[in-house]
């Protein structure tokens, strides 16, 4: 009987250890719904993100960000001593308005996912520095994500790779 006992410890302990191995990011349960919608638009557009998903720690709804009436950080990415982009933090009060959730989550989520840096200061795009109407933007949503994906640094990156391989077949 103790050497079953002893059998199952042993599986038990193995599993442990492998679990504990394998790499793991924290992922807020209220941005998820957002963070597998930007990932299948990823998969649509053919763009790879797991390795930079497991290069984060995490993705976190945070209350440590400034919020005040003429500075507002709604949300950020945050980069190790290397520059590299170790967490992505989206302020808490974003959470009050499910439009501007979206908009400022494909936002930080393109950052890093996409390579982008921002596009204007402020031009009603999902990319600029600020939004005087992140609603104008939301309710543009579709025609708003296609021009994020389509002209973002890792989706033209992908079209240029492609490009070459073609090039090679037909020499
Ligand atoms: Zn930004």
């Amino acid at each position: 009987m103790w050497k079953i006992f002893l059998v199952y410890f042993v599986i038990f302990s193995i599993s442990i250890l492998s679990l504990s191995a394998q790499k793991s990011v924290d992922v807020d349960g209220r941005l998820q719904p957002l963070l597998t919608d930007f990932f299948a638009k990823c998969d649509a557009y053919g763009i790879p993100y797991n390795d930079k998903l497991f290069k984060l720690k995490k993705i976190d709804i945070v209350d440590t960000l400034p919020l005040s009436e003429n500075g507002s950080v709604l949300g950020k990415v945050e980069r190790n001593i290397d520059g590299e982009i170790e967490s992505i933090i989206i302020n808490w009060v974003v959470l009050l308005d499910e439009e501007i959730l979206k908009v400022v989550a494909f936002h930080e989520f393109a950052h890093h996912f996409l390579e982008y840096k921002h596009t204007c200061q402020d031009c009603n795009e999902i990319m600029a520095v600020q939004n005087k109407s992140y609603f104008a933007v939301a309710r543009d949503w579709d025609n708003q994500v296609e021009h994020l994906f389509t002209t973002s640094p890792a989706y033209l990156e992908t079209i240029k790779s492609s490009t070459i391989v073609s090039i090679d077949y037909i020499n």
